[in-house]
């Protein structure tokens, strides 16, 4: 018999479900409250900084491996402003094809096969695919509704002398939970007792309405063990440009970035030079940004409350996690498969991203960076559920 041509630590990862889900909004016309992309694009002026780079030929040839100077000072000075953080641009600062390249890099770059990777599920679905690239293994710890925090102690249980790293996301895609400032001190301190590494994906920074965005890097011990990651797609909503990138000491850069070479060795020139006029908008941008979101996650969570479903109402991100059982539905796949026949909205069943899809059947997430005639439209779409 023939091998597979998928070898066999990706089988059955299939096409993403972000994929699956925007094809069926478009091929039945559906508003899509599946893929996190706004439908509305980031600040005129970065654009125009993108296209004026492109003509007057800045960036239209190999950037330098790292990220153009410019871009990786203005994130050092990001972090600075923001955080009180400090990184040496030249060293500990790298620019990659998103921070889906950023955490394919990492992985890869300090991953053995054989090594565990923890990662708190329902998790984005690019961590199980590059966990599955290094040959590591995965172990999840379950963040459970309705408030779905962190259960220390699973996690403490979870730790093997096995274990090389955890795999950090806050603001957390899909549940919108934002950890708090005590959840990751422990963290970190268990993290530091035994001697393991973190890699944080942080690209909902600035999108936080209950409580603060805290990077687990400023915790005691832990700016030598952390490889931060970051990237511009959510918080100036450009999600084509796939401008991401990654904060370490030099040596945990000099690792990622010596995989990051064989990726993609460099990509977007012209944008790196916009977003590094991006991060230095004055703060109204982010607290524009942040208050707009806001009124929209209330705008759709009253929606989806009124059309009779669960609302676990997130702390960040651009997310908002439902369960359907109130609507007599028990499987979300099926139910987002339908959906569309239904009432013409998409969304993203969370099942996906659990190792145990039990665990998360009955939930189903919907984006709502999106115009607010398109969120009200919706809204009144889902409340035909109801009949
Ligand atoms: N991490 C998380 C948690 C995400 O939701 C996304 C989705 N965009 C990414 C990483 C990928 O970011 P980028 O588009 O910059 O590659
Ligand atoms: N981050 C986006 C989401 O969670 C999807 C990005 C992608 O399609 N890879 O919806």
């Amino acid at each position: 018999m023939r091998r597979p041509l998928l070898n066999h630590r990706l089988a059955g990862l299939g096409t993403t479900i972000f994929a699956e889900m925007s094809a069926l909004a478009v091929t039945t016309g559906s508003i899509n409250l599946g893929q996190g992309f706004p439908d509305s694009d980031g600040p005129a002026e970065i654009a125009r900084a993108a296209a004026e780079a492109v003509i007057s030929g800045r960036g239209n040839q190999y950037p330098p491996g790292p990220g153009i100077p410019e871009l990786r000072g203005a994130i050092a000075e990001h972090q600075r402003r923001f955080y009180g953080l400090e990184y040496d641009p030249g060293t500990e600062v790298l620019v990659t094809a998103g921070a889906t390249e950023a955490i394919a890099a990492t992985l890869l770059a300090l991953v053995e096969p054989g090594d565990e990777v923890i990662a708190f599920e329902p998790y984005y679905d690019s961590y199980a695919a590059c966990i599955a690239m290094t040959g590591g293994v995965r172990v999840p710890v379950t963040l459970r509704p309705p408030r779905f925090r962190p259960d220390l102690d699973e996690l403490r249980a979870a730790i093997t002398p096995r274990t090389r790293l955890i795999l950090l996301n806050s603001p957390h895609n899909p549940t919108g939970c934002v950890f708090t400032r005590a959840e990751l001190a422990t963290l970190a301190a268990l993290v530091c007792e035994r001697d393991l590494l973190v890699v944080t994906d942080e690209v909902y920074e600035h999108i936080v309405f209950d409580g603060e965005h805290v990077p687990i890097v400023t915790m005691p011990g832990m700016r030598e063990r952390t490889v931060s990651i970051s990237s511009a797609g959510k918080t100036f909503s450009f999600t084509g440009w796939k401008i991401g990138w990654v904060m370490a000491t030099p040596e945990l850069v000099a690792a990622v970035r010596t995989v990051k070479q064989f990726l993609t060795y460099v990509s977007g020139g012209p944008f790196q030079y916009a977003i590094a006029q991006a991060l230095r908008l004055p703060d109204h941008y982010y607290a524009g940004l942040r208050d707009g979101l806001l009124r929209k996650r209330d705008l759709l969570c009253s929606g989806l409350a009124t059309a009779g479903f669960d609302v676990y109402e997130p702390g960040g991100t651009y997310f908002i996690t439902t369960d359907v059982g109130p609507l007599g539905e028990k499987d979300g796949v099926e139910f987002c498969r339908a959906l569309p026949g239904r009432c013409g909205v998409v969304a993203i069943p969370n099942s996906v991203f659990y190792d145990d899809a039990q665990v998360g059947r009955s939930q189903v997430r919907f984006a709502f960076c999106k115009r607010d005639e398109v969120l009200e439209d919706a809204a009144a779409r889902l409340a035909r559920l109801r009949g």
